[in-house]
């Protein structure tokens, strides 16, 4: 739109997911107000936002899975369920008056770091801008990936992805294709077998599935937390401590995890009576290497006579046949994609344009890789928020982007240390030599000695997703920027005028 032309300001945020309204709320709190936050959908929440399917909830308890600065005494459940982690995010967005700063239906279609001015030039759908900083928070989970079927273009039915739910479409009576096994398609299956007909499961790799101990939150503990905010820390504090823990089985002794194998063994053998079936979903990796899903009702829902669990993925689509590689068909009113997202081939680096004239996909064709998963050399003030080796297999994403956002608040102190019109480009030998050792790292973790493939690991193999140890570690990592590991940049000339200051205080989210 007209009126955002030739606008600059200090820093844009892309996303208004977890972090992005996180990377919001910390600049405020450093005092920095000259930012925008461009979201291309038009309302808040990210992942969130998107992923409404039945069933949809968090595999990571609230209390942990949720902002330190933005406590929420009120979670009603232990995991809580799509629509309140929604609402809680729309409520951080008006608690802290982020809303003034948001850009909705803004989607960012290029950014390109003009050498010359030290500054993104940045084309979104709404209009252009430039920004002295990037902080691109678009996050691994955000732009869903349907396989490439063939035929599967002229399927006279329905088709949608687990992330863009069709919630007009009613299932019910229907004869359903659901694709895929993971934390999506193993939510989705419960919720939706007791309506459908007939749902026909195309699982290419069983999962390991623990039972998901889930229980109302008493309207005694959450006055207790209302009451005394500090039970609430401590909560959360023993939820982050007991997964803390766990990080050595998964990165150092993967051996360990068996005993965790046996208890998703019994959980499925308790729902799961056929030796047949039970054969079919036992997988033939070790726990861990994918993710660890938690579920007590997908089993019982898979014993239901309503049920087939085909052996086999998707290969083909014949009219309303849908054909399994090993030759299996069913005719089918509706296709549902639970196949997961563009993770390592994230859509937005085809969109950034460095300084040397490539693109961020062009600069990542051989793997991503980020200076403590944040800044990629060539990308001068750039930085992304749950960038490479930032993942995490069996804790909070929100401890992970909290780090980084200490990281991205040192960053822009350093630039204002530096004083006048500066830029900060990742060294490539920092960047090797970081990604370095935390592939050296990966080589004895779970997820690449388990035997499974993943979305952790790219097409050559490489895990560039999962961060290989703790969280405390990673804090640690990205307490401050270490200057010796980037160039700074200077223009020919510096005009720039230092930013304003200001601040804003803690806020309690309630329910
Ligand atoms: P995903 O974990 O990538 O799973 C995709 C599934 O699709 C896999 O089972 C994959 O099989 C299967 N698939 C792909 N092509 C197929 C084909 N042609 N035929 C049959 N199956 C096919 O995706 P997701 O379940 O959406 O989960 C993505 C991530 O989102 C999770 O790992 C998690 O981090 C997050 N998530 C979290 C929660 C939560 O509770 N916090 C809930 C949902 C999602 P293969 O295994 O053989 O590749």
């Amino acid at each position: 739109m007209a009126e955002h032309e030739h606008e600059h300001v200090r820093v844009a945020v892309v996303g208004s997911g977890f972090g992005g309204l996180g990377a919001a709320v910390r600049l405020r709190r450093e005092g920095i107000t000259d930012f925008v936050v461009l979201e291309r959908a038009s309302s808040v929440g990210g992942t969130w936002r998107d992923n409404s399917y039945p069933g949809c909830a968090c595999d990571v308890p609230s209390h942990l899975y949720s902002f330190s600065f933005a406590p929420n005494p009120d979670w009603p459940r232990s995991f809580s369920g799509q629509e309140h982690i929604r609402a809680y995010l729309e409520r951080v967005t008006d608690t802290f008056g982020l809303r003034p700063h948001i850009r909705f239906d803004s989607e960012v279609k290029r950014m390109v770091w003009d050498t010359e001015r030290l500054r993104w030039d940045i084309e979104t759908s709404s209009g252009s801008l430039s920004a002295d900083v990037v902080v691109s928070a678009t996050g691994p989970l955000s732009d869903p990936k349907i396989p490439d079927i063939p035929g599967l273009d002229t399927f006279p039915g329905k088709v949608f992805h687990s992330a863009r739910w069709d919630h007009d479409y009613d299932l019910r009576g229907k004869r359903v294709a659901m694709i895929g096994t993971g934390a999506s398609a193993i939510q989705i299956v419960p919720s939706i077998q007791p309506e459908v007909s007939r749902l026909t499961l195309f699982q290419r790799t069983p999962a390991w599935v623990l039972p998901r101990v889930d229980r109302t939150i008493s309207a005694a503990e959450r006055a207790l937390h209302r009451a005394l905010p500090f039970t609430t820390q401590l909560r959360r504090g023993l939820l982050w401590g007991v997964r803390e823990l766990q990080v050595q089985a998964f990165t150092k002794h993967p051996g360990e995890l068996g005993l965790v194998e046996a208890l998703a063994k019994r959980n499925m053998a308790r729902a799961i009576k056929d030796p047949e079936l039970r054969a079919k979903l036992t997988p033939d990796y070790r726990i861990g290497c994918k993710r660890i899903l938690l579920s007590s009702t997908y089993y019982p829902a898979l014993a239901q006579p309503n049920v087939d669990v085909v052996a086999s993925g998707l290969s083909e689509v014949r009219g309303s046949t849908v054909v399994a590689a090993d030759g299996t068909e069913a005719e089918v009113d509706a296709i549902i994609f639970g196949t997961g997202f563009h993770v390592t081939d994230m859509p937005i680096a085809e969109r950034v344009v460095g300084a040397e004239g490539k693109t961020l996909a062009e600069a990542w064709a051989d793997g991503m890789q980020a200076l403590r998963g944040a800044s990629a050399a060539g990308f001068p003030n750039w930085m992304t928020i749950i960038g490479p080796n930032t993942g995490l297999g069996n804790s909070s994403m929100i401890l992970m982007i909290e780090s980084q956002l200490n990281y991205m608040a040192d960053y822009l102190r350093q630039l204002d240390v530096l004083g006048g019109r500066a830029a900060l480009d990742a060294r490539p030998s920092a960047v090797r030599a970081w990604n370095h050792r935390v592939q050296q790292r990966m080589k004895r973790t779970v997820w690449n000695t388990g035997g499974c493939t993943s979305w952790y690991l790219d097409a050559n193999g490489r895990n560039t997703t999962i961060w290989p140890g703790t969280t405390y570690e990673f804090r640690r990592e990205t307490r401050r920027v270490d200057l010796a590991e980037y160039a700074v940049l200077r223009p020919p000339a510096e005009d720039e005028p230092a930013a304003p200051q200001e601040t804003t205080e803690n806020a309690e989210v309630s329910a």
